[in-house]
């Protein structure tokens, strides 16, 4: 039988999961499959754990998401086709889930469809090689609990361990004889910390308009933004929230611009970004890319190129997330299947370079960045089964944006409509920045 290996049981690894499961319910003969998943629980980034560093086991933790954080997005562009929030939840919520909410909407699909019996929990990969011979690659993984490591032959592995979890931390001079807190968001928890605190935030990407956002929720005294490139919009921030110039140089609590202003701070947040990390990887099968809408050496954004028996899952950037992931699940599952037929390695070359050459030509901004994302959405839904009008969540995605633009701290308070059930979501009833419980028993209350 032709087994599959599925490395990780995030939102990703558990769509290819579902993706399987939807076949073997219709009376498909579908692979083995073995899921490792190195937390000891499914959820990925979204299984939050107080943790930071190393966690009990010695493995670099995983998590990077903070306690008290909420959807960026409107839940109606990540809603599954065949799951909706309304069934899980049992009646429409709004838009903005919380984390618990979140986490529990993305594992009640895995968990009604029962596919946990295919994970092994506590049980990281630690090598993953392929030999051309046999055709088959071979999946060394650590059993934590009963530290015992083992190694199984597999025809296919699919790789979804995301990637946004190895910090990418970028020294600054003088940044050792600062006198504070230094993290990188990786290791934001509580943001509780920072109460009446002047924080520098350097990024001005998601991670950065967010953990700015959320410093001012739970009173910090300032924060001043700090980056690289492009300020992040024409937000209309409080006065205790700035845009400014990028970090040069730190003296103790002094913190040097790149336009020779100054500011003192008691903390520093690197929101710097992340890397592709594969550490377990045969050189010949790592993914090298940088984060962005078309990953070098991904077929369709999902088959390597070198090896199209390996697959490689979520790795784009993200507009859309869970979707996405399910519409690549479901492409995998049919290539594995046998009934999509993955050209030739030159093809699949092409194929890659048109993507890039397209990104680098047509997404500019915000907007490109979704139309790009839904187009290759599009692309992988035209040759599965699954289905869902990307044009009406584009819609909501470009409703999103001027909501943020005309009031970033508090565009959670608007509400849209399902592309999957047609039903307007109610709106929240709290606003956001005077809502501190992020229970989902709280977040459920009418
Ligand atoms: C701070 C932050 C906020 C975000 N907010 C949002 C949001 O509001 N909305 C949204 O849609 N998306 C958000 N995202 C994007 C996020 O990437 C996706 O929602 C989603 O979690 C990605 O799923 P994934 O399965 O690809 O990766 P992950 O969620 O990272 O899951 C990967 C899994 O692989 C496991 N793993 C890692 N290494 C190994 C190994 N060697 N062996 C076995 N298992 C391994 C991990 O333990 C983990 O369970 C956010 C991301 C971050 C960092």
């Amino acid at each position: 039988m032709t087994r599959v290996a599925v490395i990780g049981a995030g939102p990703s690894g558990l769509s290819q999961l579902r993706a399987f499961q939807t076949e073997a319910q219709k009376g498909a003969k579908i692979p083995e499959i073995v899921c490792y998943e190195k937390q000891d629980d499914w959820g990925g980034l979204w299984n939050y754990t107080w943790r930071t560093g190393l966690d009990e086991y010695g493995e670099p933790v995983h998590c990077s998401m903070y306690r008290n954080l909420w959807s960026n997005g409107p839940k109606e562009v990540l809603e599954f086709a065949d799951y909706t929030f309304e069934e899980h939840f049992g009646k429409p919520i709004a838009s903005y889930p919380t984390r618990p909410v979140m986490l529990d909407y993305v594992t009640g699909r895995a968990k009604k469809a029962d596919v946990r019996k295919w994970i092994r929990f506590r049980t990281p990969v630690r090598r993953v090689t392929y030999d051309a011979d046999t055709g088959m690659f071979s999946v060394t993984v650590h059993d934590l609990f009963n530290d015992n490591e083992y190694t199984e032959k597999f025809d296919h592995v699919v790789v979804a361990i995301g990637h946004f979890s190895t910090p990418n931390a970028p020294h600054f001079d003088g940044i050792e004889t600062f006198n504070g807190r230094v993290l990188h968001s990786h290791d934001l928890r509580d943001v509780h910390e920072f109460k009446d605190k002047d924080v520098l935030v350097v990024g001005a990407s998601y991670s950065g308009e967010e953990i700015a956002s959320q410093c001012w929720k739970y009173g910090c005294k300032s924060v001043t933004i700090s980056f690289h490139k492009e300020p992040l919009g024409s937000y209309k921030w409080p006065d205790n929230i700035k845009e400014a110039a990028l970090l040069k140089k730190v003296e103790k609590n002094t913190c040097t611009l790149e336009d020779g202003s100054t500011v003192d701070v008691d903390a520093i947040i690197l929101c710097t970004g992340y890397k592709h990390h594969f550490p377990f990887m045969a050189k010949e099968l790592k993914l090298r890319t940088a984060n962005r809408f078309a990953p070098a050496s991904l077929y369709k954004g999902v088959v390597f190129a070198d090896n199209p028996k390996l697959f490689y899952l979520g790795m784009q950037d993200q507009s859309y997330t869970f979707t996405m992931f399910d519409v690549q699940a479901w492409y995998v599952r049919d290539v594995i299947m046998g009934r999509i037929r993955v050209p030739d390695r030159k093809a699949r070359m092409t194929d890659v370079e048109d993507r890039v050459a397209r990104e680098d030509a047509s997404v500019k901004n915000l907007s490109d960045e979704i139309c790009y994302q839904a187009d290759y959405i599009k692309e992988l839904i035209a040759e599965t089964d699954y289905n869902f009008d990307v044009d009406a969540t584009k819609e909501v995605f470009f409703q999103w944006v001027k909501h943020k633009d005309e009031k970033f701290l508090g565009f959670r308070d608007n509400c849209y409509k399902s592309a999957m059930t047609g039903n307007m979501s109610p709106l929240p009833h709290t606003p956001w920045k005077d809502n501190f419980d992020d229970s989902v028993e709280s977040y459920l209350t009418e």
